[in-house]
């Protein structure tokens, strides 16, 4: 077929409306064939015509046609990208719907899961449905002892209502702090008590990053002290110091409480200011109030890791005779020194300590390609949720229809795809349901330290979280792909998707180091989340950003992001559709995929290869 046009798919489309070829006409065929009736050669114009209809039949039939726009499920197929994939990985991946991935939100998200809590029933029956799925799809188990399931160690940590957070300025009154509205804290060290009597030393952002020639604790010993830090990172527009307006690790929560452990401080008090915390309050109450899960721990911990009011924190720079805003100012200069504020807190911790395991749910379709066999692409999605509260008044289930019932509805869908495709890509692909993701990315943190295939040797993750189920997207948000050397592919494949690729729209909120992708990245695999940009179709870009706002400000983290049977998964299919692509392409490349040289991930990947 002579390539008239500049993608093969509209050529097939332009040839076939040039030269519709009656389905029927292929019907009677065949029925002659079948019904034994002796078949009569027609007359030679006759068979001039057959011919040439027969030739584009079977032109037709090799390569699958699609009309215009982003491949939903909606009864629309998928543009044949440049990117080579067998007929098999379309066939497979025009089954991808929106009403399968709906079907899964739906059962996740019902109140009968009670919100999929880590070490809940509600988490466990989660994982039995999607560990049952897998097995219906003809996927082998990757999980411990030939299981779908990998246990993973956790401990959970209520901290109890005997604890005391008691601030001592150096003048004026103690500050005896009220759990949930003045401070949260929990103690990392795993143990039923521990009690801290020490100083609050003021370290600005608490970071130490020698590639900005940047330390905010200056060599000071802080080794027993209590120290009281900033959230997010010095403010920068440029991208060569702390890569500008984006978030880097530095400014993440746990990187504070990472890097006081390493200088072997006992707590800390992380001061929770809107803007740049980048949520309310109310998140930092929900995130860290009730049980919280940790891995189990194989060292030290900090006695005290807690966030504090703005107010308190203003309250006790008065008391320490010093200006909170004066001290957020000053931090912001290369030249800070930590602060010594001359109070003391002395906390009683007293917590209630679980040890238990939650899943992780891994399950693997072998690779084609007896050379790579032992190398693999990588979904994940996390599928745990805040599970339920009995003691909270009214709705106290946390349905976590959006997060993330969505995401683990797609990787549902892309595996059942896999596991029906009549072929298979090279290499392995490694399908991953993690954890215990809301309690701090540790299904996928242990997964990427105990994974079924060395870090090594997996050359790709591709992850799904919160996949807003709002309509066709125009965009993709790819954030990460650009820092790997599959980046050419990923632009390749969303031109041919029709998907524009959306920059990050909040770089400020640090996406990526809040999802599972980040824990393969610690470990030096190339890794990424797939997502909608915020331009739907039929829709302003404007109304993209409000629905994502509206979700941010009421749903997130809230008992209220629930299933709604208007919710249209037409996205959720689309974003199915274009990770499956991916997948397959990044399963069969000649190399293993790496990250850009110079990136912060890729002295991990080196060391693991
Ligand atoms: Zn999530």
């Amino acid at each position: 077929m002579p390539a008239v046009s500049p993608s093969p798919l509209q050529s097939v489309q332009t040839f076939r409306k040039a030269f519709p070829v009656p389905r029927r006409f292929v019907g009677r065929l065949v029925q002659k064939r079948s019904s034994g009736e002796k078949f009569r050669m027609p007359s030679m114009p006759k068979r001039a015509l057959a011919t040439i209809t027969s030739a584009c039949l079977i032109a037709c039939l090799s390569l699958p046609a699609w009309p215009e726009g982003a491949p939903t499920g909606n009864a629309s197929r998928a543009p044949k990208p440049s990117i080579a994939l067998p007929g098999a990985a379309y066939a497979a991946l025009e089954t991808i719907t929106p009403d399968h991935i709906r079907w899964h939100v739906r059962y996740l998200s019902h109140d009968l899961l009670e919100g999929r809590g880590t070490g809940q029933r509600g988490g466990d029956i989660a994982a039995e449905y999607i560990a049952t799925q897998f097995a219906e799809y003809g996927l082998k188990p990757a999980g411990d002892h030939g299981t779908f399931m990998q246990k993973v160690p956790l401990v959970g940590i209520t901290t109890l209502p005997e604890t005391k957070f008691a601030v001592v300025p150096k003048r004026g009154e103690t500050m005896n702090l009220k759990p949930l509205d003045e401070y949260v804290a929990f103690d990392q060290t795993q143990q039923p008590q521990s009690d801290v009597d020490a100083e609050i030393v003021f370290v600005g952002y608490g970071i130490e990053a020698p590639e900005y020639n940047w330390d905010d604790y200056k060599g000071t010993d802080v080794r027993g002290k209590v120290l009281l830090m900033l959230v997010n990172e010095p403010p920068s527009s440029d991208p060569k110091f702390f890569k500008g307006e984006a978030l880097t690790y530095y400014g993440r929560w746990t990187y504070k409480y990472e890097e006081a452990l390493r200088k072997g401080a006992v707590g800390v008090m992380l001061i929770h200011q809107k803007q740049m915390a980048s949520y309310d309050w109310d998140v930092v109450r929900n995130s860290f109030s009730g049980e919280k899960s940790y891995l189990r721990l194989e060292g030290p911990g900090l006695k005290v890791a807690s966030w504090i009011h703005f107010d308190v924190a203003s309250h006790l720079a008065a008391a320490s005779g010093m200006n909170l805003e004066k001290m957020m100012q000053d931090a912001q200069s290369r030249d800070f020194h930590p602060l010594n504020l001359g109070a003391r807190l002395q906390a009683h911790m007293v917590s209630k300590v679980r040890n238990f395991e939650s899943n992780n749910v891994l399950a693997i379709l072998p690779g084609s390609d007896r050379k790579v066999v032992d190398e693999a692409v990588v979904y994940t999605a996390h599928y745990d949720h805040f599970g339920i509260r009995p003691e909270m008044p009214g709705d106290n289930i946390f349905n976590g229809a959006q997060d993330n019932a969505t995401g683990c509805g797609i990787l549902l869908e892309i595996a059942r795809a896999y596991g029906s495709a009549g072929a298979r890509p090279r290499r392995s692909i490694l399908f991953a349901a993690v954890t215990a993701e809301e309690q701090g990315l540790l299904g996928s943190e242990y997964l990427g330290k105990h994974p079924p295939i060395a870090a090594g040797k997996i050359s790709l993750d591709l992850n799904y979280d919160d996949v807003k189920p709002l309509g066709a997207p125009e965009e993709v948000e790819v954030t990460g792909a650009e820092r790997t050397t599959f980046y050419s592919n990923v632009q390749a494949m969303a031109k041919e998707f029709r998907l524009a690729i959306r920059p990050d729209a909040r770089p400020q909120a640090g996406h990526f180091y809040r999802s599972d992708h980040f824990s393969f990245a610690r470990v030096g695999v190339p890794a990424f989340s797939i997502n909608e940009g915020m331009k739907f179709k039929g829709h302003p870009e404007s109304w993209g950003i409000a629905q994502e706002q509206e979700f941010v400000e009421k749903h997130y983290h809230q008992p209220s992001d629930e299933y709604h049977p208007e919710m249209d998964f037409t996205g959720d299919s689309a974003m199915a559709r274009f990770g499956f692509a991916l997948g397959w392409d990044a399963a069969s490349l000649p190399q293993l995929i790496q990250w850009q040289k110079g990136d912060e991930f890729e002295p991990a990947r080196s060391k693991s290869q």
